[in-house]
C-alpha cells in the first residue's frame, strides 16, 4: 500500500473520506444528483440568482463582448472595464469609499488579512471562523488569538491581554457563520475595536442577501455601516456567480492593490463571472422582496422540522444545522435523506470540529413551501429509520464541542470577567488573573 493509499483508508475508517458527487443541471432547488432527481437542499445559490435567465444572459453577452478570459492578474493587463464597473456599484450598495474585486472569497480573505497583519501584529479570530479566515491568519505570520464563539468577554479579554503593544490589531469574523447559521455580535466588536484601536474585517459571505436592508448584509443589519474596518463579501452565494470583494476606504483599498498577493499573482475574475454579479446585483436592488422569500422559506422550513421533533427554532436564518455528532452517522443520515428524494451534505471536520458532524441544510428563496415541509418529513423519517431521536438534534453551536481544529486553536487559559471588570471600573490585573490560570 502506497502512503497515499494508506492515508485515505485511514479517512476512510474515521468516517472523514469525501468524493465529489455530481449534478446535473443548474443549481435550482431540484437537481439530478448522480443521474436521481432530489431536492437540492445545501447550496448557496440563497437568492435563486445562479439559474435566473437574465444573470445567464448576462454572463452570456459578456463572454461575446469581452470574452471568456481576463487574461492576466489585476495589475498587468487583467483590470477591464467591466470590473471596474462592479466594484463602483457594490461600493455605492456597501456605502463604501471603494472596493476591490478578488478571485473568489478564500482568496479574497487570505489575501486581505496578509496583507493587514504580518509578523509582530496581533489577529482575534472567532474559534469557528471559516476555514479561509484561518488559512489567512496563518499565512500571515502574525500572532493569532483565538477567541470563544461569538463571546466578546472572552475577545475583550484577549484584547487586554495581548493589544496594546507597537504591532497592529485586527479582530476578524464571519457576520452569519457558515456552519451553524448565527450571527456575530457586531456592535460589541466593533465598540471593542474602538476601545482597544484595533481594526475590524467582517466576512459577509452568508449574510449578503439575507440580512440588512435589501440584503446588504449583518453590517447594515446592525446599523453599522462606515464603522467596519473592512467588509469581505462573496459573488458565488446570493450573488449567484463566482468571485469575491472586499469594501473599504480608499487608503485600505490602494494598499491591498499593493499589497494582497492573491490579487497581484492571480489572474483576474473572467467577464462572464463578473457581468453575472453585475446582473445579480441589479436584480437585488430592483426587486429586494427576494430576500424576503429567503427568509420565508427559512421560517417554512424551521417550523415543519420543528413539528418533526427537532429543537430549531423560529428564525429566519436560511442556515439551519442538524447536529449528529459521529461522523459516520453524519453520512449514514445524508445517505437515508437521499434515498428519500433530499439532498442534505454531510459536514465533518475539519469543516466543523470533530464530534459535531452535521447535515447543513441551506433554504434558497427559490424553495416551494411545499419542498419545504416534505424535506422535513423526509429528513424526520430518515433520523427515525437509523434509530436516532430528533429531539437530540438541535443547533447546540458549540455546545457539544469537544476542540476546534488544530490549526486555530487557543492554548490560552480563560477567566471570564467580574462584572466590575466588565463595566470598566475595576482594573484589568493580569497577575492576579495570570495566577490563578496557572493554579487552575
Ligand atoms: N467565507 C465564508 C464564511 C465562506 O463560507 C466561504 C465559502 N464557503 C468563503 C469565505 C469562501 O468563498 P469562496 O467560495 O468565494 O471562495
Amino acid at each position: 500500500m502506497s502512503e497515499i493509499e494508506e492515508r485515505l483508508a485511514e479517512l476512510e475508517r474515521l468516517g472523514l473520506y469525501r468524493r465529489l458527487r455530481l449534478v446535473s443541471g443548474p443549481q435550482g432547488p431540484r437537481v439530478l444528483l448522480d443521474g436521481k432527481p432530489v431536492l437540492l437542499l445545501c447550496s448557496n445559490n440563497y437568492l435563486g440568482l445562479a439559474d435566473h435567465p437574465r444573470v445567464r444572459e448576462a454572463a452570456a453577452d459578456a463572454a461575446m463582448r469581452w470574452g471568456v478570459g481576463a487574461g492576466a492578474s489585476r495589475l498587468v493587463s487583467g483590470t477591464m472595464t467591466i470590473h471596474r464597473r462592479l466594484e463602483e456599484r457594490l461600493a455605492a450598495w456597501k456605502g463604501s469609499e471603494a472596493c476591490l474585486l478578488f478571485g473568489s472569497g478564500y482568496l479574497a480573505n487570505i489575501g486581505t488579512i496578509g496583507a493587514l497583519a504580518g509578523r509582530g501584529d496581533t489577529v482575534f479570530s472567532d474559534e469557528l471562523n471559516h476555514a479561509s479566515i484561518v488559512d489567512g491568519c496563518r499565512l500571515s505570520r502574525a500572532e493569532v488569538i483565538v477567541y470563544r464563539h461569538l463571546d466578546s468577554e472572552h475577545l475583550e479579554w484577549s484584547l487586554r491581554r495581548h493589544g496594546g503593544g507597537d504591532g497592529r490589531q485586527l479582530i476578524v469574523t464571519d457576520s452569519v457563520f457558515s456552519m451553524d447559521g448565527d450571527v456575530a455580535p457586531l456592535v460589541e466588536i466593533v465598540d471593542l475595536a474602538k476601545e482597544h484601536g484595533a481594526r475590524v474585517m467582517v466576512d459577509e459571505a452568508h449574510a449578503i442577501g439575507a440580512l440588512g436592508p435589501s440584503g446588504r448584509g449583518a453590517v447594515a443589519e446592525a446599523g453599522l455601516e462606515g464603522e467596519v474596518d473592512v467588509v469581505v463579501g462573496t459573488l458565488g452565494k446570493a450573488l449567484g456567480s463566482y468571485g469575491a470583494y472586499v469594501c473599504a476606504d480608499e487608503e485600505i483599498i490602494s494598499y491591498l492593490v499593493n499589497t494582497a498577493r492573491p490579487l497581484i499573482f492571480s489572474t483576474a475574475l473572467g467577464p462572464p463571472a463578473v457581468a453575472g454579479a453585475l446582473a445579480a446585483l441589479e436584480l437585488l436592488q430592483e426587486r429586494p422582496h427576494r430576500v424576503e422569500r429567503l427568509r420565508s422559506a427559512a421560517r417554512t422550513l424551521r417550523k415543519a422540522l420543528a413539528t418533526e421533533g427537532f429543537p430549531v427554532e423560529d428564525g429566519e436564518m436560511q442556515i439551519v444545522p442538524l447536529l449528529v455528532g459521529d461522523e459516520h452517522a453524519a453520512m449514514r443520515l445524508c445517505k437515508e435523506a437521499l434515498e428519500r428524494g433530499v439532498f442534505a451534505q454531510a459536514i465533518r471536520p475539519p469543516t466543523v470540529p470533530a464530534g459535531t458532524s452535521r447535515l447543513r441544510l441551506a433554504t434558497m428563496a427559490s424553495h416551494t413551501a411545499e419542498e419545504l415541509k416534505m424535506a422535513a418529513c423526509a429528513l424526520g423519517e430518515a433520523v427515525r429509520a437509523l434509530g436516532l431521536d430528533p429531539a437530540t438534534m438541535g443547533p447546540s453551536v458549540s455546545a457539544n464541542r469537544t476542540h476546534v481544529g488544530d490549526e486555530h486553536k487557543t492554548e490560552e487559559p480563560y477567566l471570564p470577567m467580574t462584572a466590575g471588570e466588565r463595566r470598566g471600573d475595576a482594573p484589568f490585573d493580569l497577575e492576579r488573573e495570570s495566577s490563578i490560570a496557572r493554579a487552575a
